[in-house]
């Protein structure tokens, strides 16, 4: 058995060939670039007005107006000492402009303009490569592209990016007394429930569930079902089966089909027997079948590997500190991933631990973290991982 932190090392240690990809920037959201990204020019690429208002040359109370630049407009006006241009925010500054004074502290007789105040030099003007300057670094490798990173890049004119491919997942669960919603169940059977869960988790952070298959608690028919998901996948997710039970197929089917075990069994609550192994370019998870079990391995340990086969440069979620609105001692006999729920007042940890209760993950919206034996005073700082 290995600990929390050798099994993320592990994880996060796996090098694997990445693909990439040039895609429309609509399509981006969630990639990560697979180059930097240098500014074409600078940012903005002229002088414009921050304003509605009046451009201004030399600093004075009364002008008398010459003229009018909207935005857009790509003539260049020059003014002389004493001259106002009416001008809109966005438009092109003139190159001999002294400042740009909002049309809310100005009055207009005719031609005459008079200033409620003093301009200042400069005064809302946004001047050339203020945010950026050409050939700066503006967002590096392996960032993860956001809206305002689409947004970012379209401001330079690129309506293509070169990104890191995402994973081709596919997901198998396993378990004979399986049956999925919407179907009637017999005593002793239950609703099938870690797929729906798995694939929510994966859209969630981006990512899409290819394929999912069901198979029953068989070997032979479970090292098939691998057999044919790994002849396409990039990453294999299963459910259940991984732990020590007379019908628990997993590890010995991956075997079978050549997976080479990276570890298995991790020291910690909810989640111990789970599995990561790796055959060539591909990766497997066999997450343990508890629901609250294979949901918590999928955002502690799956997610950073499809970050990391996706180029991010940050791997898994991050963790905060947030003091604890209550007391609290680790009795568990194992370093713990508790659900919780952070609000404005503290972290709450909630009813509801077991490894198959789920409700209490639906409800919170955090992992909060307890080391072995750990306890905790009322607002004490408790580790947490946003989960929602
Ligand atoms: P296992 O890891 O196969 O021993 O399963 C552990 C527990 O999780 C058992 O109570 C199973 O019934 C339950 N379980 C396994 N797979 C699923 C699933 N896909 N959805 C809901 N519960 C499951
Ligand atoms: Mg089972």
């Amino acid at each position: 058995m290995i600990s929390i932190e050798e099994a993320l090392n592990c994880i996060e240690s796996q090098q694997n060939i990445f693909k990439t990809e040039v895609k429309p920037l609509q399509e981006v959201l969630g990639f990560a670039l697979s180059e930097d990204i240098l500014a074409p020019f600078d940012m903005p690429a002229f002088d414009n007005s921050a304003m509605d208002g009046y451009a201004l040359c030399g600093l004075h109370q009364q002008y008398t107006i010459v003229g009018e630049i909207a935005a857009g407009d790509t003539s260049n006006f020059v003014l002389e000492d004493g001259d106002a241009v009416r001008i809109f925010t966005g438009a092109k500054v003139p190159a001999n402009a002294s400042a740009v004074m909002m049309q809310e502290k100005t009055k207009v007789e005719g031609v005459n303009l008079f200033l409620d105040e003093m301009p200042k030099a400069g005064l809302s003007i946004r001047k050339k490569g203020a945010e950026l300057q050409k050939g700066q670094l503006v967002l590096q490798k392996g960032h993860v592209l956001n809206p305002s990173s689409m947004g970012l890049i379209a401001s330079l004119g690129m309506d293509k990016v070169k990104v890191f491919s995402k994973p081709r997942i596919h997901m198998i669960t396993t378990g004979n007394e399986l049956v999925k919603p919407g179907q009637p169940k017999l005593e002793g059977q239950i609703y099938e429930s870690n797929s729906f869960a798995i694939a929510g988790a994966l859209e969630q952070f981006g990512f899409q569930c290819a394929q999912q298959q069901q198979v029953k608690d068989d070997f032979e028919e479970t090292k098939k079902s691998i057999q044919k998901s790994m002849e396409t996948c990039d990453v294999l997710i299963l459910s259940g089966g991984i732990s020590v039970g007379d019908y628990d197929f997993v590890k010995q089917s991956l075997e079978e089909n050549g997976v080479q075990e990276l570890f298995y069994k991790v020291f910690q609550k909810p989640g111990k027997p789970l599995y990561f192994g790796r055959r060539g370019d591909q990766f497997v998870f066999a997450l343990p079948g508890n629901p609250a079990s294979s949901l918590t391995c999928f955002f502690i340990y799956v997610l950073p590997l499809l970050q990391k086969w996706s180029g991010h440069s940050n791997l898994g979620l991050p963790w905060y500190a947030f003091p604890l609105q209550h007391t609290y001692e680790n009795k568990f006999d194992r370093p713990s991933f508790l659900k919780a729920r952070i609000a404005s007042d503290g972290v709450e940890i909630l009813d509801g631990q077991g490894s198959s209760m789920i409700q209490s993950m639906a409800l919170g919206n955090a992992l909060a973290f307890v080391e072995l034996g750990q306890n905790f005073k009322k607002g004490d700082l408790i580790k947490c991982k946003l989960i929602s």
